[in-house]
């Protein structure tokens, strides 16, 4: 069976980093997934993702018994459900986190800080906290659906950024220190960088990670960017895989086909996806989740615009036009035969096939396409029975159109 050996580390990463959240050593800022983590470490902050909280109740499909907690609070359980699972999980009390980590509860921020270049929702939800535990909040709104980040949106971007310095000294109680902040985007960047090597791996006819693979490895990328451990472990994770490349060794024994996944991963269907193409030996190689963690405009020689650019060129914050230019790309650098979009009914933000995108990149790149719908956690929104009809059908048909050269 393939099996990835780095998962032993990344383990180890993930326990460590979570203990690490509840010694007091540390201050706590929480940030959103693609917010201004470099900027929070420079501090001295140790950083907690809530959407990565989000993600870990979606995958132990916990967020269902938690998502109705909200609905009571005044949440529609038809916006985000990661917010929605987080915030029943809190006020329940409850979180995987206990038995996963032996941690009492998700960590008490000194800081909430988050960036809109996702969403709106994050402003909502992280709020409900700032609420609650009467914490400072700062936040980042970047202009949205972009064609083309120009200098003025990084100025203004960058002027956001630094509104949140007297913040972050007064409750870091350190002042700002443009050498650290250098030194962390320094290493935020070569870790992204590896992270960007390893997702490229699966270019190779015989790839190496799949996309199921790469939504569990990503979590250092996410958590732990801007920190030595986390570039310590990508390149620990790069060598594997070059080392299964250059041996021919795939995740799959045979493939017919390669597939691209657009959109978020259905947390708690991972293994089920998973083994559901690989019993039909369709590669699911490349996906935008986790290339929205590649940010190669990094540099720590121009630390201000080059973290207010990276985070404002993100997939998820560009135009219909920006995105199907990525999409065009990805699909010709990872030779693609049929791409999957997973309509996430509470994030729309994340879902790409509303308003005709499908029909559109199909005419332009021949790349046929397939619409599921689901969701990141809320599984009430997924049919099982008919997704995998729908896949198996698809896969048919990409396998008959390639027989018919
Ligand atoms: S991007 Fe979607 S899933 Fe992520 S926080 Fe925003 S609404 Fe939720």
């Amino acid at each position: 069976m393939y099996k990835l050996e780095a998962i032993n580390s990344m383990k180890k990463l993930m326990k460590e980093y979570f203990l690490s959240l509840e010694t007091g050593k540390k201050k706590i800022a929480w940030c959103t997934s693609v917010g201004p983590a470099e900027l929070l470490r420079s501090f001295g902050f140790e950083v907690y993702f809530p959407e990565n909280h989000g993600a870990l109740l979606g995958a132990t499909r916990t967020a269902i018994d938690f998502i109705p907690d909200a609905i009571k609070c005044g949440y529609s359980g038809h916006i985000c459900s990661y917010t929605t699972a987080d915030i029943g999980s809190f006020v329940k009390k409850q979180t995987p986190l206990q038995k996963h980590y032996g941690m009492k509860g998700i960590p008490e921020p000194d800081l909430i800080a988050y960036n809109t270049n996702q969403c709106r929702e994050v402003e909502d939800w992280f709020t409900f906290y700032a609420d609650h535990f009467n914490c400072p909040i700062v936040g980042v709104q970047p202009p949205r659906y972009l064609d083309e980040v120009t200098q003025d949106e990084v100025d203004l971007v960058v002027k956001q950024f630094k509104k949140m310095i007297p913040t972050c000294e007064k409750v870091s109680g350190q002042k700002f220190d443009l050498k650290k902040f250098k030194d962390v985007v320094r290493l935020s960047k070569e870790a992204t960088l590896l992270w960007q090597k390893v997702l490229k791996t699966s270019i190779a006819d015989n790839a190496p990670l799949s996309f199921f693979d790469g939504t569990i490895h990503m979590g250092p990328i996410v958590v732990l960017r801007g920190t030595q451990v986390a570039k310590d472990y990508y390149q620990e994770l790069l060598n594997e895989l070059e080392d299964n490349v250059s041996k021919g060794k795939g995740f799959l024994p045979e493939t017919r086909m390669r597939i691209f996944w657009e959109g978020m991963p259905i947390w708690g269907k991972l293994r089920m996806m998973s083994d559901l193409f690989k019993q039909n030996k369709a590669a699911v190689v490349a996906s935008t989740y986790c290339s929205s963690w590649v940010f190669d405009n990094f540099d720590e020689h121009n630390p201000w615009e080059s973290t207010a650019r990276a985070y404002t060129e993100i997939f998820i914050n560009r135009s219909e036009k920006s995105k199907m230019k990525m999409l065009e790309h990805w699909l010709k650098e990872y030779k693609i035969d049929g791409i999957i979009y997973h309509d996430s009914k509470t994030c729309f933000n994340n879902s790409n096939a509303k308003f005709g995108m499908p029909q559109r990149l199909k005419n332009d790149t021949g790349v046929p396409s397939l619409i599921i719908e689901g969701d990141l956690c809320d599984l009430r929104f997924f049919s099982e029975g008919q997704s995998i009809t729908k896949i198996e059908t698809f896969i048919e048909q990409i396998q008959e159109s390639k027989a018919l050269g």
